[in-house]
Order: C-alpha cells, then sequence, then structure tokens
C-alpha cells in the first residue's frame, strides 16, 4: 500500500472517535486492516480495546516497541472538512488519529521490509482518560512480549511540517486533577453567625492554594495549580452549605507533585478547622511525567541532525501538558517526540485541522530510524 494511502486511513478513524476504552470501532478497523497484511511474520494480541502487534526479526536481539494512543475526545466538532466526525459529541481532536495512521504506516513498511531486532507495536486505549498505559503495562499480554526500548510522537500544532521536536530528560509535566468539596451549613444570609458560609470557605482555599507555588515550590522548579471551576450555593440570599473547587496540579519533578499535595491537604486541614466545616479531597485522574531516557535521545537527536537533511531538528523545552506514555518510560527507556502539523488551533481545539503531510514525514523518518537502531547494539 503507497503511503499516501496513510492520510486516507487517519480520515477513516476521523470519523469514528471513541472514548477511553470504548474504541470497539476503532479497534476492529485496525484489525481489518491488520488482517489484509502478509501474516507470516505477525503476531496479534488484544488487550481490552487496544490491540499488541510483534512482527518478527530475521535474527532478533531485542525487541523495539512503538506506542500509539487510539481514544478521541468529547469535543463537538468544528473543522470544515467533509469527513467529520459521525459520533455526535466526539472528536479527534488531540491527533490520536494522526498517531494511529503513522503506527499502521510503520507497521506496513516493516511488514514488508523487516529488520534484525524483533518489532512491538501497541495501539494503546484511553489516553485522554482513565489512563490505559499503566493497565496495559500491568496485563500480561504486554509482559510476555515486554520490549527493551519504547517511543512515540505526538503531533505539534505549533510546528511546520518537516519539523520534529525533542529534547533528553523531562519533557512533559506530572499531573493530577484536584477536587475539593467543602461542607458547612447553609442558612439566611442575614443571620451568618447561625451558618458555616462554604463560599467563603471556597474563596479563602483558592488563595491559600496559590501560595503553595509561590511558597513552596523551589523557584528554579516548575509547577502550577489552576482552579479552573467553583460551584457552591444555591441562590443570592441563601448562605452556601456547600462548595466544589476543581482544578489540575503540573509540577516537572514527582518529589514536587509529593510535596504539593502535602501541602494542598495541610490547607483544606486548615480550612476544615478555621470555617468548622468537612472537606474531602480527591485528585482524579494524574499521569506520571514524560522523561526521555537522556542516552537514547542525544543519541536520536544526532542521528536526526546528521543522517536526516529532510527534518529539522527542534531543541524544545519541557511543557506543562501530560500524556500517560510516561509510565512506559518510568521501566523502559526511551523517549517521544513532538511532530509538527501546522494548524493555528491548540491541540484539543474544535477546529484544529493537522496537516497530513505530517503522516508521511514521520512514516519516513521513524522507519529509518529502527532500521538505523537495530544495526546498532
Ligand atoms: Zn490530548
Ligand atoms: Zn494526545
Amino acid at each position: 500500500m503507497a503511503i499516501s494511502s496513510f492520510a486516507q486511513i487517519r480520515r477513516d478513524l476521523h470519523q469514528i472517535p471513541e472514548p477511553g476504552f470504548q474504541e470497539v470501532k476503532t479497534q476492529k478497523y485496525l484489525l481489518d486492516y491488520l488482517e489484509k497484511l502478509p501474516q507470516e511474520r505477525l503476531q496479534i494480541k488484544l488487550w481490552r480495546t487496544g490491540i499488541l502487534v510483534k512482527i518478527a526479526g530475521t535474527a532478533p536481539k531485542r525487541t523495539i516497541a512503538w506506542r500509539t494512543d487510539m481514544d478521541g475526545l468529547p469535543i463537538v466538532e468544528e473543522t470544515s472538512y467533509p469527513f467529520r466526525s459521525l459520533h455526535e459529541g466526539y472528536m479527534h481532536a488531540c491527533g490520536h488519529d494522526m498517531h494511529m495512521a503513522i503506527a499502521l504506516g510503520l507497521l506496513t513498511h516493516f511488514v514488508q521490509n523487516p529488520i534484525a531486532d524483533d518489532l512491538l507495536f501497541l495501539f494503546q486505549p484511553a489516553e485522554e482518560g482513565p489512563g490505559g498505559a499503566l493497565p496495559m503495562m500491568e496485563g500480561e499480554e504486554f509482559a510476555s512480549w515486554r520490549p527493551d526500548c519504547i517511543f512515540a510522537l505526538h503531533i505539534a500544532p505549533e510546528y511546520p511540517v518537516g519539523h520534529i521536536a525533542t529534547k533528553p530528560g523531562i519533557l512533559f509535566a506530572n499531573t493530577s486533577e484536584l477536587f475539593v468539596d467543602l461542607v458547612g451549613k447553609g442558612g439566611h444570609a442575614a443571620f451568618p453567625h447561625k451558618a458555616n458560609d462554604m463560599v467563603v470557605a471556597g474563596s479563602h482555599l483558592v488563595t491559600q492554594l496559590q501560595s503553595v507555588i509561590a511558597r513552596n515550590i523551589d523557584p528554579l522548579d516548575s509547577a502550577v495549580i489552576t482552579v479552573g471551576k467553583i460551584e457552591g450555593g444555591t441562590k443570592q440570599n441563601i448562605i452556601a452549605e456547600r462548595a466544589r473547587l476543581e482544578g489540575t496540579i503540573r509540577t516537572f519533578s514527582m518529589e514536587s507533585m509529593a510535596l504539593v499535595k502535602g501541602r494542598i491537604e495541610s490547607l483544606v486541614k486548615g480550612i476544615e478547622a478555621g470555617f468548622e466545616c468537612s472537606a474531602t479531597i480527591d485528585y482524579g485522574c494524574g499521569y506520571c511525567q514524560v522523561y526521555n531516557n537522556e542516552q537514547l535521545t542525544n543519541d536520536f537527536m544526532d542521528w536526526v541532525q546528521h543522517e536526516c537533511n529532510d527534518v529539522t531538528l527542534v531543541h524544545c523545552k519541557e511543557a506543562m501538558t501530560g500524556e500517560d506514555f510516561g509510565y512506559f518510560l518510568t521501566e523502559i527507556p526511551g523517549f517521544l517526540f513532538w511532530l509538527g502539523v501546522q494548524t493555528p488551533y491548540g491541540l484539543h481545539h474544535a477546529k484544529i485541522e493537522p496537516n497530513e503531510d505530517a503522516i508521511e514525514v514521520a512514516i519516513h523518518l521513524v522507519s529509518r530510524y529502527f532500521t538505523w537502531l537495530s544495526k546498532q547494539s
């Protein structure tokens, strides 16, 4: 199959975005494609709504893995595409349709041109939540095919096609959701002494949370606490019995994440004591950092610089975004890089239209890289 056909595959997948662990049609589409490939070197295992595919090498010494995510987002699509989402209220707005098309492109290349090492392709569900990487790693399907190194990419709207960006070490932040529920005592607006006002308690907490970043985090480290939503009370002349804060925490080190959570817990205890209310904290869904293996990343960057004059390498900074690919990197050396898909709209935007020429760029780059990598050792 010609490489340009992978843009068509991306369009097909774009029409059927599904939320995490419900990627049923997506899985079926991928399996139908895999069935049409020559089967001699292929082994396929299913894991929930995900798929693991192994391509036998010609003289394997190790297993090299490539991971793609599969899920879409609960967003109403606003692109100008003729191939818009057929799933009302869902959209591939994070490029996972692009990622899957690239993975199939690579897989097809290596079925036709096997290298010495074994290759493992991971089609991982639920990247956007609740997180598929960690449970996939814990599954026996993965354990029995455990790779020696692992790689992935993510589309980047801000870079032109033909550009990639990465760095050794920390690339994406540690992330955690934050939900705080405060319960006090409601009452008449004119009798505040007979109630415990959770709008006031919640407001104090929001302000105090900002002091964690300002006063507890090393200024040379980085962290963010954003409270994106507050809900409380029922009516303008009733003292609020309940308030709920919803936010997110991002840090560049696992230590800072533990420290921030510890401080939040102390502050919430203080609010409970000070306002005579009860409070609960829920951290919801969170991902560990994406930490690129220094040696592999530096070697890759050198190789791109010297061997790939069709690709422009950007030495980027770390970002406060989250990615559950980071879990694989806690146990298996590898890295993730950004793939330029130049579009004015950011990730998770209802109008994002990544440039499909980047699919071919990625397939061409990573197929050469794996071929090169397999010859090193
Ligand atoms: Zn996303
Ligand atoms: Zn994504």
